[in-house]
């Protein structure tokens, strides 16, 4: 039965990346990690691997034939999204509000609107020690997160018997919903701060919302995590790790070095939530069932 984890956080910099790319070094099961992040992925800096292949991602845009188009304004009418306005009976279309549904085209009463494809991201597939790794890179001035992460999530998530770790995009905008929707665990990596915490809570409550199954990693725990601690049994999400500052762990972080493989008390971290990872993500399957 395979498994979908998501590694995500209520903001940046709390060290998501960081334990999803060193329990991706840590699991000695097939697994595959997906870089989710679109707008910035940086786990391939960690993995340091060039991909075997690439594919260029499209999404569909509508495009207008104004020999056709009588000025209804039948697609602005229907566009949840306010991306085609029609001004003095000519629709134009906002391409950066657009969310490529298709309803314009197939309400257009004259048969105006044909949707044309435009290329917006770039989708990595690469293998790492014989685990599979993938990465989606948005195109510089593109802001199309959502349907790059839904195509990664679709076309390469293990199937198999096996695990699928997404690294997620930070905050709990949509990017980062379309990144944990359905996953098995959505495991959040926080900070004792007070950013951190009132991060943390968010995320938490997106996770609610979704109806997902969730645990904590208390990053940079000796800065006092007691906050952390009642904010989770208040929403009765469990803390499955705990991580002090570290000097050693932050001079291989600068180095850009796989931690777990330099420090082994940082992999024996690893090993030990992976574990709590893979017994809660069986408990989901269980309340599946
Ligand atoms: S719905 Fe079709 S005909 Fe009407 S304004 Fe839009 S493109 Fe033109
Ligand atoms: S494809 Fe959908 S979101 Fe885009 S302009 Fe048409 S109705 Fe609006």
């Amino acid at each position: 039965m395979s498994k979908t984890i998501a590694i995500a956080s209520g903001k940046g910099g709390t060290g998501k990346t960081t334990f999803a790319v060193n329990l991706f070094a840590v699991v000695d099961e097939p697994v595959t990690l997906i870089d989710c992040d679109v707008e910035e992925p940086n786990c391939h800096l960690f993995l340091q691997t060039e991909p075997e292949k690439t594919e260029r991602f499209s999404v569909l845009l509508p495009e207008v034939n104004f020999d056709k188009c009588t000025g209804c304004r039948r697609c602005a009418e229907v566009c949840r999204y306010n991306a085609m306005v029609v001004i003095d009976k000519k629709p134009m279309l906002f391409e950066e509000l657009c969310h490529n549904c298709g309803g314009c085209a197939r309400q257009c009463p004259q048969e105006a609107i044909k949707e044309v494809p435009k290329e917006v991201a770039t989708i990595n597939i690469a293998t790492w020690r014989d685990k599979k790794f993938v990465y989606g890179l948005l195109d510089i001035g593109q802001a199309r997160s959502s349907p790059v992460i839904d195509y990664l999530r679709k076309n390469f998530s293990n199937t198999d018997d096996g695990y699928t770790l997404i690294d997620c995009p930070p905050g709990t905008a949509c990017p980062a919903v379309e990144s944990v929707r359905g996953v098995d665990l959505l495991v959040l990596i926080t900070e004792p701060t007070p950013f951190g915490i009132n991060d943390l809570e968010l995320a938490i409550k997106m996770g609610k919302a979704l109806g997902l199954k969730q645990a904590v990693i208390v990053n940079r725990a000796d800065l006092g995590a007691g906050d952390v601690k009642a904010l989770c049994e208040r929403y009765d999400v469990p803390i499955i790790g705990e991580i002090g500052f570290d000097k050693e762990i932050a001079k291989a972080y600068s180095q850009g070095k796989i931690i777990s493989d330099v420090i082994e008390s940082f992999r024996n971290i690893c090993e030990g939530i992976w574990q709590r990872i893979c017994e809660l993500a069986s408990e989901t399957e269980e309340i599946k069932q």
